[in-house]
């Protein structure tokens, strides 16, 4: 069976590289050039833990092109994102979809991007040669290459009775638990996913504002909640807000959907405002003042991954630019247009105050020496609950999110 890839970003290349790893050849398309003369080079275009060595491994069992080749069986892992309205921009897969169809018929097609629920069931209607199903993705960026060989699950969302077991066989290589569905239900069982995991840290971040108010501490809330197996642990670390290429848009554009069909989705509409409100809530920390410097620790929307896209920093900076702030920034692996340092050090030099925005390794251990001896006076507002000298914070004035204060 010939296997091919649409899209080489986060999803689209960790794909290739898990089909690669169970032995089979893919070829993998984009319509990105530089991006394919890069792979072809075997450098990878995005930072991921082991994405390097994967590229290496599997190298004689991936072609990269950007031409879409005859294929039996095409998975589409294209951006989908927001539009202006806040629904869904289909137009990357449907263009794809039209190009398979007329290069391959009655190949199949398996949608990993992300797509509103309604979606594969529309596309199948209209390109009846084609046989059709919808696997959503739930990798995380950071640990994308170690989620995609020890998922959670795989959901296979398919009417195709032929195609729904040949899947199974294709994508289950581990123990993970395989759910059979329609298409309709496989797409909302990704957008509810990411929905409820915002409403989670929606729900601690307005916990963490009612904690700095009465004097309670949000670590100690989260850990005697998270005990509880009906609630667990994860995704109950306060801070600044999620961001990211997926919570926002994918939130958007259910909330968007779903009013279309006369419901109101109140808690998850709830969980993408109190996020908004958040940042507001770091940034009235913050004290802005014309003519002030501040300098933001971390700029990627989370460790272990150089996507800038919707990052909570980037909004932040905007803000705190709009009110007259000097802002520097250090990141150890995203790229952005601020006047971004190369080191921790250059990016605290001389700032009022320095805010964390991201837990990444160095960010997390900053030792309280470093700020004191390049700020005049150190104020480090944590905006992820993640600094590791809070025995010890020097003359360090630390004030977390929902935590008690150092001053
Ligand atoms: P991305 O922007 O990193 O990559 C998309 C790639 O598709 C780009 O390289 C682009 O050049 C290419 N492309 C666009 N149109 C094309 C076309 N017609 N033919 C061939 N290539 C084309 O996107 P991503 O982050 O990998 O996300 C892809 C999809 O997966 C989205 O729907 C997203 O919501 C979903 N998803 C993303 C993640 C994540 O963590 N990034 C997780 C789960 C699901």
């Amino acid at each position: 069976m010939h296997l091919t890839v649409i899209g080489t970003g986060y999803v689209g290349l960790v794909t290739a590289i898990g089909l690669a790893d169970t032995g089979h050849e893919v070829t993998c398309v984009d319509l990105n050039r530089e991006r394919m003369e890069q792979l072809r080079r075997g450098i990878a275009p995005i930072t991921e833990q082991g994405i390097d060595e994967a590229l290496e491994k599997n190298q004689s069992r991936l072609t990269f092109t950007t031409e879409y080749p005859v294929s039996d069986l095409y998975l589409v892992a294209v951006g989908t994102p927001e539009r202006a309205d806040g629904s869904c921009d289909l137009s990357a897969v449907e263009a794809a979809v039209r190009l398979i169809e007329s290069i391959s018929p009655g190949a199949s097609v398996v949608l990993k991007s992300t797509v509103p629920p309604g979606t594969t069931e529309r596309l199948s209607t209209e390109h009846p040669s084609l046989r059709f199903a919808m696997v959503p993705e739930f990798l995380r960026e950071g640990t994308a290459l170690a989620d995609m060989r020890q998922p959670s699950r795989i959901v296979i969302g398919t009417r195709d009775a032929l195609l729904a077991p040949r899947l199974e066989e294709l994508l289950k290589t581990t123990d993970a638990p395989v759910v059979h569905v329609d298409p309709t239900t496989a797409e909302l069982t990704k957008y509810a996913a990411n929905s409820f995991l915002a409403v989670k840290i929606s729900f601690i971040n307005e916990i963490a504002r009612l904690a700095d108010q009465v004097g309670a501490n949000v670590d100690d809330i989260a850990h005697g909640i998270g005990l509880d197996p009906r609630i667990g642990p994860a995704f109950l670390r306060a801070g600044a807000g999620y961001g990211g290429s997926c919570f926002p848009k994918d939130i958007k554009a259910l909330t968007t959907l779903a009013r279309t069909h006369d419901t109101h989705l109140h808690v998850i509409e709830a969980a993408d405002r109190t996020n908004e409100a958040q940042l507001e809530y770091v940034l009235e920390k913050i004290h802005p003042e014309r003519g002030m410097h501040v300098a933001l620790l971390g700029l990627a929307f989370k460790p272990g991954t150089d996507d800038l896209r919707d990052a909570p920093a980037l909004r932040l900076a905007e803000r705190l630019q709009q009110l007259g702030v000097k802002v520097t920034g250090y990141d150890p692996a995203a790229k952005t247009v601020l006047d971004q340092k190369t080191t921790m050090a250059e990016a605290v030099a001389g700032a009022d105050v320095a805010v964390i925005m991201t837990e990444w390794d160095d960010i997390k251990y900053v030792s309280p020496q470093l700020l004191q001896e390049h700020m005049q006076t150190p104020r480090l507002i944590d905006g992820r609950n993640c600094w590791q000298h809070l025995e010890a914070p020097g003359s360090v004035q630390y004030e977390g999110i929902g935590r008690p204060h150092h001053t």
